[in-house]
């Protein structure tokens, strides 16, 4: 754990008690604060109680005598409408903040010099944090992983000059880390995408920029227009990264060309053929990304080199789970959308894939480009129909409505191919919510049913 040492003998008010919301009151409580926590949802105040912290409703306190307000991530601060609370703590001129600010405040007062890198994106955080985490471990650092992903960024060790903090953040933890300022700052893309909690596409850009701003170094991926934008603004200290479409070189970046990330001279810096973790464009850029981290960090080539090859990948992204005879399964639940889909599907060719689920706007037509990859199409869940007759025609396909149906069928279907190296995909493009209760409750029967058929064998 982190003590916040910082409100001492203040009160806090605190609303959002999920995981990191406890683990934020236990820190401030540690370090000598007196918290009053509250959450819309009674189960959570009961248990906050019992696990010994003080709770409050937040209309009924005076809020002339608390120093800060700390907010959950997942709690609106402007979208769609600001949460309750944030109006409360405005009228009464109290500070709103976030669980990253207490640890940017500590770390400024007990260790400023400690390494910390923070990376946001709209897509590839939690890959290029672990594989950030991942090569650090490798090379004997010692590695602090959270925020976003996992843990909580105050249940992590305290920072210290030896010990480097790798946090994800969302936009919604930047926009309440006010004193955000990483020694690497990174920022992966903008896209379009949750705009809907965050108003216009400039005012998410400008929220993910703020991350690099405050940043020593900063490290943009400039494939997209704003982050080449605002990489154009941030001028020095910086490290731009470029996975071209074509084989133009760009001047002064860190590139990907012929899986090799080299130098803007051109000195190759790390390989990343035959990387089974860290297939596809998308993941080159994570993988540049890291390596320029992990060079801004100290690390030797040949660390980072290891570092890559061993990296294991995260779960539910292009997994790979197993490999009988020639075949491969590949589980990418987490593709929820076409979006997603479609970089599985540019990864691999001889396609076995498993799909459906509840459908998105849109469904799989954006897909259809890349139907020629696809050798057999296996439905399951709520939008069999309606992507049956977008492959009617092009694909065949078996409608098998549950996974304990699409597995086997698809795996003697990829075996019987003939094909050299056939892959069974659980890439659904769509919501779980149907048959499942997350994408990863999707990933891991998918995992356990491919695991039972290997024990048939
Ligand atoms: P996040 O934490 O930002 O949600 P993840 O690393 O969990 O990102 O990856 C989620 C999905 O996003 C992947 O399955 C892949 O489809 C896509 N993705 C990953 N990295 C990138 C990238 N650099 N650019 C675009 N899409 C990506």
């Amino acid at each position: 754990m982190t003590p916040i040492t910082t409100f001492a003998d203040r009160t806090v008010a605190l609303f959002g008690l999920g995981g990191s919301g406890l683990a934020t009151a236990r820190a401030l409580q540690a370090g000598g604060a007196r918290v009053l926590a509250w959450d819309d949802s009674v189960e959570s105040v009961a248990r906050a109680h019992e696990a010994g912290i003080e709770t409050a409703d937040l209309r009924q306190v005076d809020w002339t005598g608390i120093a800060a307000f700390v907010l959950a991530p997942g709690v609106p601060l402007t979208h769609p409408a600001p949460h309750w609370t944030v109006g409360l703590a405005r009228e009464a001129g109290v500070e709103i903040v976030g669980d990253i600010e207490l640890f940017c405040r500590e770390r400024a007062k007990s260790a400023p010099g400690s390494p910390f890198v923070a990376i946001t994106g709209t897509n590839g955080k939690s890959t290029t944090t672990a594989l950030i985490s991942h090569i650090l471990a490798q090379a004997g650092r010692d590695v602090q992983m959270g925020g976003n992903i996992g843990t909580a960024i105050l249940s992590l060790e305290p920072p210290a000059d030896t010990r480097v903090h790798v946090i994800e953040m969302s936009s919604f933890q930047i926009d309440l880390t006010p004193s955000l300022n990483p020694s690497v700052g990174v920022l992966l893309n903008v896209t379009p995408d949750h705009l809907d909690r965050h108003g216009t596409l400039e005012q998410y850009a400008a929220i993910k920029e703020r991350l690099i701003q405050g940043a020593d170094l900063a490290v943009v991926g400039i494939d997209d227009r704003p982050s080449r934008e605002i990489a154009e603004r941030r001028g020095e200290r910086l490290v731009r990264v470029h996975v071209p479409r074509d084989a133009t070189l760009s001047a002064d970046a860190l590139i990907v060309r012929d899986a090799a990330v080299l130098g803007p001279d051109g000195t190759r810096l790390a390989d990343l053929a035959g990387l089974g973790a860290l297939r596809g464009a998308h993941n080159w850029q994570n993988a540049a990304v890291a390596v320029a981290v992990a060079r801004a960090l100290g690390l030797e080539p040949a660390a980072i080199q290891a570092g890559l090859a061993s990296f294991p990948g995260l779960p539910h992204r292009m997994e790979e789970v197993a490999r009988r005879g020639a075949v491969l399964f590949v589980n990418d639940s987490k593709a929820t959308n076409a979006d997603s889909t479609e970089k599985a599907l540019t990864a691999f060719r001889d396609i076995h894939w498993i799909l459906g689920g509840k459908a998105k706007e849109g469904g799989i037509f954006p897909l259809v480009p890349y139907f020629e990859r696809i050798a057999h199409a296996y439905l399951i869940g709520a939008a069999s129909d309606a992507f049956a007759a977008t492959l009617e025609g092009a694909v065949p396909y078996t409608r098998c409505e549950i996974l304990e149906a699409a597995v086997p069928a698809a795996a003697a279907g990829a075996a019987a191919s003939g094909a050299p190296e056939p892959v069974v995909l659980l890439s659904p493009a769509c919501a779980s919510y149907d048959q499942y209760r997350s994408f990863e409750q999707r990933g891991d029967h998918f995992r356990a049913l491919v695991r039972g058929l290997a024990d048939e064998s």
